[in-house]
């Protein structure tokens, strides 16, 4: 298990891309629903529909700092040994 989880919630993401742009190597464009993709992440389906993307991390690199930069709140991340939402 990883020491952080990070969370991407699909309904709330507008595409607006600063994810993309700061942390490539983890967000990508969705050439399904072109809204932002984690790469190698668990993807929760709803109704065909894959509604929140979930990926365990040892290390944050760029993640938090896409997290932060995300206007909408799509993106969240917990401290798995502590609890501790970080955003
Ligand atoms: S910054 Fe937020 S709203 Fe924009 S693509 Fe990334 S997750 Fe979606």
């Amino acid at each position: 298990m990883g020491k952080f989880k990070v969370e991407l919630d699909k309904n709330t993401c507008q595409e607006f891309g600063a994810c993309v742009e700061l942390c490539p190597q983890f967000f990508q464009f969705s050439d399904v629903d072109g809204k932002s993709s984690i790469e190698g992440a668990k993807k929760i389906m709803k109704e065909n529909e894959v509604v929140a993307e979930k990926l365990e991390l040892d290390k944050l690199e760029c993640v938090r700092e896409a997290a932060e930069a995300c206007p909408y709140n799509a993106i969240h991340i917990m401290n798995v040994e502590t609890g501790e939402k970080l955003i």
